[in-house]
């Protein structure tokens, strides 16, 4: 062979290597050992890897995990499929299994991005959306009794940033009633605390790229199912949308997962904590967090979930002005558009996420300019506490 030759050859690692750690397969494709072995993985005969875009070993590694925690001490066998991002995961399911014609039935506090994709991207394409509040087994009644379209119910809970929860239960007994599926964003919780197929939810999304994650170095989705012939609809729509994950993503995302279980505890306490400590400041008007009893939804949260999450919002007796003061007083804590990292993150949604919603639209969402979301990280929660403590005296 020629050196010009040998430089361009693939040469194979030692295939005896057993590697402690998932290794990262960066191939968009796989060989063959001769046509036949070709032929057979091409025409479903047998198991084998053809291209990247259509299943790749990191993949499916990291997908598979995440399958088994989403299922666990569940009599089930489910599917994972991961994804470039939230967001493309949410598109993918909806492609998947809906056509033009149908109608989603959701909720109008879904992470804004979802609201978007739904109105400005699906309804053009005659995918239609109707908005309900999910909590009122009337509405969502009413809602069906009247359009025969809606073929799925699409829910978040708890909800952004608000804090709301859904009760998943009651959602999937009235979906299976007039036989139409439902999915939900497990985003805020993960399976570690919130378990959607334990109610009969037909699919699961999540956004990776927060605590499954952990570490905000990687945007990924995962599209989670129980049917197999859907899940064989939503594997084609994968492919073929090219909405794929990639391998380096899915490692960093596997690395982040070793410690979720552990951080999701700590997210929790730390959250139970603070949320505590601002419903007893008297400056503070209003703490949303699901796991203490004056919420709204606490009783329904208790049902459903193991612990109450990292998530909390505020609202305290400050002006749009005060409250930015306030926040640039916060040194301890992050500010950042995103959440579920392991360090503390906020967020003020009306000069942020928020900025081109109508403000009498976003009070009516419960947005007030004083509003504060927090992303509680796992810190020592004292230097959480006296952060605050300094910003609202
Ligand atoms: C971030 C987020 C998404 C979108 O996920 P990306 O990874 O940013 O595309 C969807 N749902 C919820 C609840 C989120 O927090």
């Amino acid at each position: 062979m020629k050196s010009s030759s040998i430089c361009v050859k693939e040469f194979k690692d030692n295939n005896k290597v057993s590697s402690h750690i998932l290794p990262i397969y960066a191939s968009s494709s796989f060989t063959f050992e001769n046509v036949e072995n070709s032929l057979g993985i091409f025409a479903g005969k047998s198991d084998g890897y053809i291209y990247s875009r259509y299943a790749n070993p990191t993949i499916d590694a990291v997908s598979n995990k995440i399958a088994l925690l989403e299922s666990h001490g569940l009599d089930i066998d489910s599917f994972c499929y991961l994804t470039s991002s939230g967001m493309s995961a949410i598109s993918t399911l909806v492609m998947g299994i809906l056509k033009s014609g149908d109608t989603i039935l959701t909720q109008g506090n879904l992470y804004g991005g979802t609201t978007e994709l739904f109105l400005d991207i699906f309804k053009n394409m005659g995918i239609n959306v109707l908005f309900t509040n999910l909590s009122s087994t009337e509405k969502v009644k009413e809602a069906l009794d009247n359009n025969n379209s809606i073929k799925l119910i699409y829910a978040e809970t708890p909800s952004n940033p608000s804090l709301d929860c859904i009760d998943l239960l009651e959602i999937s007994n009235i979906a299976k009633e007039y036989n139409i599926l439902t999915a939900v964003d497990n985003t805020f919780c993960t399976p570690l605390i919130q378990q959607p197929f334990s109610f009969g939810i037909d699919f699961i999304i999540h956004s990776t790229t927060k605590y499954l994650n952990g570490h905000g170095n990687s945007t990924s989705g995962a599209i989670l199912g129980r049917d197999k012939n859907l899940s064989k609809q939503i594997w084609k729509a994968l492919k073929l949308i090219g909405s794929t994950c990639n391998p380096f993503d899915a490692w960093l995302l596997n690395n982040g997962l070793k410690t979720v279980s552990l951080r999701m505890n700590e997210h929790s306490k730390n959250a139970l904590t603070l949320a505590l400590f601002l419903k007893n400041n008297k400056r503070v008007t209003k703490v949303n967090y699901p796991g203490i009893s004056s919420h709204k939804d606490h009783l329904i949260a208790k049902k459903q979930m193991s612990t109450f999450g990292g998530m909390l919002s505020f609202e305290f007796d400050g002006s749009y002005e005060e409250t930015l003061q306030t926040i640039n007083k916060l040194k301890f804590c992050t500010i950042a558009p995103t959440l579920g990292d392991v360090d503390t993150l906020l967020l003020h949604p009306a000069s942020s996420s928020h900025i081109n919603v109508p403000k009498e639209i976003r009070e009516a969402n419960g947005i007030s300019d004083s509003l504060i979301r927090v992303s509680v990280g796992i810190e020592d929660i004292n230097d959480i506490l006296s952060d605050f403590n300094i910003a609202l005296s």
